[in-house]
């Protein structure tokens, strides 16, 4: 089998251009991703190096060879830029620029010096090996914490793609050719390396930038903008699971309904965004003294529940205690404003696996005890009854 290097080449040139084209037409009227232009011009910079290379021989050899890969090393620079952008991080951003503008200024001496075909191809294998080598470097590190499986295989295909760049740098050392379009080991490696690179620089931004907005949209399905804990639905999966599982393991579980005394007075003294700062902070306290497994949502408003795993009634108790001293005893700054606040807390435990629903009916009585008791305390909940404590 003979391969057709100019219809590579030719392929080479229409997948970032009906790429790209097609992401234009998908994302019509959509919110862009940070980092979309730059993948644009990163594809729009791969269509004018192919179309000037597929020209060589036609027009001037400066814009066919030099012109063509310094839009090659353009279109990695600006990838990189659209990656790193879309993961907020500046990192290795600057470092690709250099590597670049020295892969660009050192390419134009190798070809003002007359180079042949098979040293500019290894120096330029060299330059793209360590372009590709440094995204797939963005790309691996931080890739697991939380897990992104297209980061990481993005990650893993450009380092294959580097080590493939610097596999034919050695093949044209070994096996100098004077045409690049001959159907030849080299050539034939050349063109399916940057094939395997071109296919990663152009769908690595759509992959990841798909797997960003899932991370981002499970983030708020499951968190609450404002205190950053649990939102209801997602607490109340996590413990309608941990309930089921009591009946095997006989554990005991507790739940901890929390309500800010007094709030309304907080808004109305100083201001909803002092409130909003209150909230914030009173949510920082609390998670500070849970252990790990243990879960803070926000039931709603100014009202917290607190799932603790693998807890008795007593030492729920002594936890609510905790909490309720926590916050007390640190009033929230905002501003040049102290605001001092104080918890009431309702507590409920059980070793059966009952109905959330129930867990909650008895914690929020025992809740509306502490407030009717004079607020600023635990009640725990028994079979419906309250004991204060
Ligand atoms: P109690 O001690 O009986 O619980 O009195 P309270 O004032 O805390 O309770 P009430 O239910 O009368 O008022 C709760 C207030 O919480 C009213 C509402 O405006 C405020 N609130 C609810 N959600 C938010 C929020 O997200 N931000 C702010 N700033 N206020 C909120
Ligand atoms: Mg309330
Ligand atoms: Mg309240």
């Amino acid at each position: 089998m003979t391969i057709d290097i100019r219809t590579l080449a030719l392929l080479l040139l229409l997948t970032p251009l009906f790429t790209s084209a097609l992401f234009l037409l998908a994302s019509r009227g959509v919110a862009r991703q940070p980092g979309s232009w730059q993948w644009l011009a990163s594809a729009a910079a791969m269509v004018v190096g192919w179309s000037l290379l597929l020209l060589r021989g036609t027009i001037a050899d400066w814009l066919s060879i030099y012109v063509a890969n310094v839009c090659f090393f353009c279109a990695h620079v600006l990838m990189h830029g659209s990656l790193a952008a879309l993961l907020g991080t500046r990192r290795l951003v600057v470092a690709i620029r250099w590597v670049a503008v020295g892969c660009a200024l050192v390419f134009l001496l190798v070809y003002l010096a007359g180079a042949e075909l098979g040293q500019r191809a290894a120096f330029l294998a060299m330059c793209t090996a360590l372009l590709t080598g440094i995204t797939a470097r963005l790309m691996l590190a931080d890739s697991r914490n939380p897990p992104q499986p297209a980061r990481r295989a993005l990650g893993l295909w450009y380092l294959g793609c580097a080590t493939l760049h610097w596999l034919r740098l050695a093949i044209f050392l070994v096996e100098p050719q004077q045409d690049l379009f001959a159907p030849r080991l080299g050539s034939a490696l050349l063109f399916l390396t940057v094939f395997a690179t071109e296919i990663g620089v152009t769908y690595g931004f759509p992959l990841v930038s798909r797997e960003r907005l899932l991370l981002e949209l499970d983030r708020r399905a499951t968190f609450d903008g404002l205190t950053d804990t649990y939102n209801r639905f997602a607490f109340d999966t996590v413990a309608q699971a941990s309930l089921a599982r009591l009946g095997r393991e006989h554990e005991g579980l507790a739940l901890l309904m929390l309500d800010l005394d007094h709030f309304k007075q907080v808004n109305d003294r100083h201001g909803h965004a002092a409130g909003d700062a209150v909230l914030r902070q009173t949510a920082e306290r609390l998670r500070a003294q849970l252990r790990v497994g243990d879960l803070l949502g926000r039931y709603g408003g100014e009202e917290f529940v607190v799932l603790l795993p693998a807890t008795s009634a007593a030492e729920a108790i002594e936890v609510a205690e905790r909490l309720r001293q926590a916050v007390r005893s640190s009033p929230v700054g905002y501003g040049a404003q102290s605001i001092t606040v104080t918890i009431s807390v309702g507590v409920a435990a059980t070793v059966e696996p009952v109905l959330l629903e129930r867990l909650y009916r008895a914690a929020d009585l025992a809740l509306y005890s502490a407030k009717r008791d004079g607020r600023d305390r635990v009640v725990v909940a028994t079979d419906y009854g309250t004991v204060v404590t």
